[in-house]
């Protein structure tokens, strides 16, 4: 079985700077990368991370990412992680049926965007299909937007995206909304924002350049029809990954695996880091700042560990 001191699980922003830290405090440590880069992998442009005035690319940024981890001596393997679990204070890692040991662990998994599935969605993704507004809103500037969704992501990103477009449409499958209260007034105070009832996409319609409307059904009549819009936000939750991990570690109903600010988990040497984990802001910046803290905190644990101390 090969030994590790620390084992990170996750190759986005997160994994990587977790990797960075335990590489640089010369830490023996293996990143298991899953898809490379992560969801800031794929995405076009990143205007809103420090150090990058200009923007860039997500797949350039996380190459930098990798390549400065790497720089350091993290050691890389792809392969999806199937489970973990704890023995006598040592973390296993199972990834097709061989094992991984090591003293520390650094969840870094990440999360994923529920989809609606319909016709258009994948294809048009990046392309005027998208499912982070901070992320994207400003690519669509006086144009038409559609938001799917009811809930408060739903709702307050449409806020946020009327800034932008033309006139956001906010699609929703039922009469009412599920988002806080603050924020429906919010919304309904706001004259850019058009509420389309009792409604779900049918199709996200589009051509050579991108995303041209949306052909959306009203659930009541099964009236169709064509909304003309150049972006399509989908707020119909977010799944975070972490169902490999079973009961191993604290998580919220929805999943998220809960953290002190220390970004442990309720297992000693367990860390948690990034969109995978219970907080405020989902973006690269607070990825990058809870693994740099994870990261510290494991070599804390293992220094313990390795002084006798009680961990
Ligand atoms: C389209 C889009 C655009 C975005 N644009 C921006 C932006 O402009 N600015 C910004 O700050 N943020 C943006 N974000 C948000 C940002 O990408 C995320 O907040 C950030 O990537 C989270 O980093 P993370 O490392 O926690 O997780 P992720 O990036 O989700 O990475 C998780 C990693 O874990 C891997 N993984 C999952 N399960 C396993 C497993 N069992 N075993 C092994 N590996 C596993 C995944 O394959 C992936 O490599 C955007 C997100 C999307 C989807």
């Amino acid at each position: 079985m090969e030994k590790y001191d620390a084992i990170i699980i996750g190759g986005g922003p997160a994994g990587y700077t977790a990797g960075i830290y335990l590489a640089r405090a010369a830490r023996n440590v293996l990143l298991f990368e899953g898809v490379p880069g992560g969801q800031a992998g794929t995405t076009d442009l990143i205007e809103n991370y420090p150090g990058f005035p200009e923007g860039i690319s997500g797949a350039d940024l996380m190459e930098k990412f990798k390549h400065q981890a790497v720089k350091f001596g993290l050691k890389i393997k792809d392969g999806m992680v199937d489970s973990v679990e704890v023995r006598e204070g040592k973390k296993i890692v199972k990834v097709r049926e061989q094992e991984y040991v090591a003293d520390a662990l650094v969840i870094a998994t990440g999360a994923d965007a529920n989809k609606l599935g319909v016709p258009g969605e994948e294809e048009y993704r990046g392309r005027g299909v998208s499912y982070c507004a901070t992320c994207d809103g400003a690519f669509f500037k006086n144009v038409p937007i559609v938001v799917v969704g009811g809930g408060d992501s739903a709702v307050k990103e449409a806020v946020y995206l009327t800034q932008f477009g033309s006139k956001v449409y906010i699609v929703h499958r039922r009469d009412k909304l599920r988002a806080e209260k603050a924020n429906q007034e919010m919304a309904f105070k706001n004259e850019k924002i058009e509420f389309v009832w009792n409604s779900v996409v049918e199709e996200i319609i589009g051509d050579k350049l991108g995303v041209t409307g949306v052909r959306i059904r009203n659930v009541k009549t099964g009236e169709t029809k064509v909304i003309d819009a150049e972006g399509v936000f989908i707020y119909v939750g977010v799944t975070p990954n972490t169902a490999f991990l079973g009961d191993l570690v604290e998580k919220d109903e929805k999943g998220y695996i809960i953290t002190n600010e220390n970004m442990e988990t309720n297992i000693p040497g367990i860390y948690a880091a990034g969109d995978c984990r219970k907080k405020l802001l989902y973006q690269v910046a607070t990825a990058v700042g809870d693994a740099a803290t994870a990261a510290w905190a494991a070599e804390e644990y293992l220094e313990r560990l390795e002084a006798g101390q009680e961990v």
